[in-house]
This record gives structure tokens, C-alpha cells and sequence, in this order.
């Protein structure tokens, strides 16, 4: 692993700089800063500039859309995109089904749905968690029953992130109720405007509409739309999320949060001092900082693999950890150093909204921010999942 950019790397950062200097929505700016809740249109203005490009999708190989960037050439994209505060892109249908329709699909399926997730024009949604099946995922009991050329789909999905937006949805389903769990599982694609779909907003902590409850009543299927073969679901429900924890590591961004975190601590007064002087708050960012450069390494390693022709492994669950693990920290810390100018708005301040905010900016989206994130450690299979899969996978206990 060579960790000094060669010439062409530099080139390339610098070609990606300056893309993203002149092509960057203008009314995006600052959103992601400010941690503004993103709109529908709010992702698409960016993916779009970004699908005319040829640059929406560089994990994917070059035959059905990526870039054929190098390891190194990803990272740097990573890393440019999080220090210019560009927002991030929904995983859905690039880092979720897309793979999985690439790898697993019929040619007649990369053909119909790859091109709608690079161009945007679909947003996709995961139809995997039911009300008693998360962790234990396998025990899901949403129920696919063969009729002709169809399946009847019955049964109720939750946590459905960004459903209320979404075309289309990839459905975790039952269809052998008598094999072995994970033996019983198809893994279809619905259209979301079928009818006897309905989504349900669920308001989180933070005062967001971000997951819903999707029910699904005698919604007919064709079964064309199966991805892989019939109770083979599992194999694509495993490999998706491997690739769903490697991308919810968020070193780029992280590291961005931490400059942020210390801008915040230099302007504000810790007595007569600015806080970031304090010996106690300068500890808890330095160690953050060292938990960070040490999850960057591990996911240059991981990178490097990757390279090599070495899918994301179990060692995934890692990154997951610990990269969730620095994201809470974060908010923490910068909760702490705001300090009462969080407390006023812990739904956030924004639209509506017939006051004057009180504090600085940076305070205003600290609170639901904060409390946002408490997610991280629970998506993309809990952190107690993520340590189970390690023991088992990777330590071989
Ligand atoms: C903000 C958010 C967005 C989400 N988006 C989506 C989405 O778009 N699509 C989707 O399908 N799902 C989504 N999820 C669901 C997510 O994948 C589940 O919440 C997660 O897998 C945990 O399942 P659960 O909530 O049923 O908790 P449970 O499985 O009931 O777990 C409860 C607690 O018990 C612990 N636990 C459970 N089993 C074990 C064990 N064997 N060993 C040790 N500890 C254990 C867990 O770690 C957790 O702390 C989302 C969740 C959140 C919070």
C-alpha cells in the first residue's frame, strides 16, 4: 500500500477539485454544512450533474457505468467530495441494488433498471426490516405466493428509509415457508406505485421524515422482476449488505466533521479561553482523531484489497463499527462544545419557523443532529451484529 500520490494522482485531484468547484449546485452550498434536511430534489440536482459526467458511480465496473478509477483515485474522490461539504448521495439503488442487479440479474434486467439508478431517475428503496425481523433478519415473514406469472405479496416492511420518495423498492420476501429460513427468501423488485402499497411516515427523534412503514397488500409481482433464482434471495441479501456497511464507514466526511468540530471550540469560550484550550475537550478530539486515522488505514487496506479483486468481506463489519462508532462521538462533541445554544432546538430550527434563532448557526441543526445519528449504530445490522459476524467470520470463534 503506497501512501504518497503519484503525479497522475495529483492531476486527478485536482481535475476532481476543480469539477466540483464549477459544477456543485449553487443552492446546495452550505446545505450539508449547515446539516439542512435534504429534499428529494435536494439529492437529485447533484446526482444528476454527476450522472452527466460518467462519475455517479465508480464502484461499479466500467462495463455498466463506473469510472475505472483506481483505489487510490476513489479515495480521492471520497475525500474531495467531503471536504468541498458536497452532499451525499442516496445508496439505494448505486451501492445497494445496483450492484446486486449487475451481478445477480438477467442481461433483460441490467438493462431495464441499471440506467434509471445511474441517471437518477428511479429512487430506489430497502424493503428488508419487518416489526420482529432486524437483527434477526431471516425470520422475515412478509409472504410471496406464486400465482401464474405473478407472486401475491403480503406483509409489512419497517424503518423503509426515504420510502415516501421512492419508485421502486427491493423486497426481501417468503416464498418457501417450509425450507430453512434463509432457504425460504426471494429477492424481488417492486414498483412502489402498485396498487395495495401504502407507506407510513414514522417522525424520528430529531423531528425528521426519513423511514417509513411500507405495507403491502395483495400486491401483484410479475415474476420477471425476481432477481436470482427463486428462495436463493439470501445470497443477494448478503452480499448487499456488505456493500451497504463499507460505504456507512464515512472516513472523508469524519474527518471533515473533526475540522469542523474544532472551528466550533476555537470561536467558543470555555471562561475566558476559547475551548478548544480546555485539556479535557482537546483530549476527547485527539483521540477521535487517532480512532479516525486508524480507521482510515484500515479501510485503505480494505481499498487495496478491493483492488486486488477481493470483494468487501466480513471485515466490513468493522468499518461499520468503528466508523459509526466516531460519527456519534462526533455529534457528541459538538453538541458539548455548543452547549446551551443546542438546547432551544432540539427539532431543529428552520422553515416555519416565526422567531429569530438564538447562538451561532453552527448550534441550530447540533441537537437533532445529535440525535439523528444515534441511527448508525443501529443500520446496516446493529453494532452487536457487526461484533457477532467479526467473532465468528473474521476471528473464527
Ligand atoms: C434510521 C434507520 C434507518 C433504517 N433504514 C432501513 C431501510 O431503509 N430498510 C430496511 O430494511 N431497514 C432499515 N433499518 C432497519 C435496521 O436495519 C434495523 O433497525 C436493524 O437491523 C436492527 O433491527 P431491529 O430494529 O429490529 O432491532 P432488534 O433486532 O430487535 O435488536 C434490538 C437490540 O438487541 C440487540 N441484539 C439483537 N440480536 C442480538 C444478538 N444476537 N446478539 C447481540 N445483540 C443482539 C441489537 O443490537 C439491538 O441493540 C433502519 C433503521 C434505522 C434506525
Amino acid at each position: 500500500m503506497h501512501l504518497d500520490f503519484s503525479p497522475e494522482d495529483l492531476a486527478f485531484q485536482q481535475e476532481v477539485r476543480t469539477f466540483i468547484a464549477e459544477n456543485y449546485p449553487a443552492e446546495l452550498r452550505g446545505k450539508q454544512d449547515e446539516g439542512d434536511e435534504l429534499s428529494k430534489e435536494d439529492f437529485l440536482s447533484w446526482h444528476k450533474v454527476l450522472a452527466k459526467k460518467g462519475w455517479i458511480a465508480p464502484a461499479w465496473p466500467v462495463e455498466y457505468g463506473g469510472t475505472g478509477w483506481t483505489a487510490t483515485q476513489k479515495y480521492i474522490w471520497s475525500e474531495e467530495t467531503a471536504r468541498a461539504d458536497c452532499i451525499r448521495l442516496m445508496p439505494f439503488g448505486l451501492s445497494m441494488v445496483g450492484p446486486v442487479i449487475y451481478t445477480f440479474g438477467t442481461p433483460e434486467q441490467k438493462a431495464k433498471y441499471l440506467p434509471g439508478i445511474l441517471s437518477g431517475d428511479v429512487w430506489w428503496c430497502q424493503g428488508y426490516s419487518e416489526p420482529g425481523s432486524g437483527s434477526d433478519l431471516a425470520s422475515l415473514r412478509t409472504k410471496a405466493v406464486r400465482d401464474g406469472d405473478h407472486y401475491v405479496v403480503n406483509g409489512q416492511k419497517t424503518w423503509t428509509t426515504m420510502a415516501q420518495h421512492a419508485d421502486w423498492g427491493f423486497f426481501l420476501v417468503r416464498t418457501d415457508p417450509d425450507a430453512k429460513q434463509q432457504e425460504g427468501i426471494s429477492f424481488l423488485l417492486i414498483d412502489m406505485k402498485s396498487p395495495g402499497i401504502t407507506v407510513r411516515p414514522i417522525i424520528t427523534l430529531g423531528g425528521e421524515h426519513e423511514v417509513n412503514e411500507v405495507w403491502l397488500e395483495d400486491v401483484r409481482v410479475p415474476v420477471e422482476n425476481r432477481i436470482y433464482e427463486e428462495n436463493k434471495g439470501w445470497t443477494c441479501a448478503k452480499f448487499l449488505l456488505a456493500h451497504e456497511r463499507t460505504g456507512i464507514a464515512g472516513v472523508a466526511a469524519s474527518k471533515r466533521g473533526i475540522e469542523k468540530v474544532k472551528t466550533i471550540a476555537r470561536t467558543e469560550l470555555d471562561g475566558d479561553k476559547p475551548l478548544l484550550a480546555n485539556a479535557f475537550f482537546k483530549r476527547k478530539i485527539a483521540e477521535l482523531e487517532m480512532d479516525l486515522t486508524a480507521l482510515e488505514f484500515t479501510e485503505l487496506r480494505s481499498l487495496a484489497g478491493e483492488s486486488a479483486g477481493k470483494g468487501p468481506g466480513p471485515e466490513s463489519s468493522l468499518l461499520k463499527i468503528k466508523g459509526s462508532e466516531i460519527q456519534q462521538r462526533l455529534t457528541e462533541l459538538t453538541l458539548e462544545a455548543v452547549g446551551h445554544y443546542g438546547a432551544p432546538y432540539f427539532r431543529g430550527f428552520g422553515e416555519g419557523d416565526n422567531e429569530h434563532p438564538i447562538g451561532p448557526d453552527y448550534a441550530h441543526r447540533a441537537a437533532p443532529t445529535y440525535f439523528n445519528t444515534r441511527k448508525t449504530t443501529i443500520y446496516g445490522g446493529s453494532n452487536e451484529i457487526q461484533r457477532n459476524i467479526i467473532a465468528k467470520m473474521v476471528l473464527g470463534l
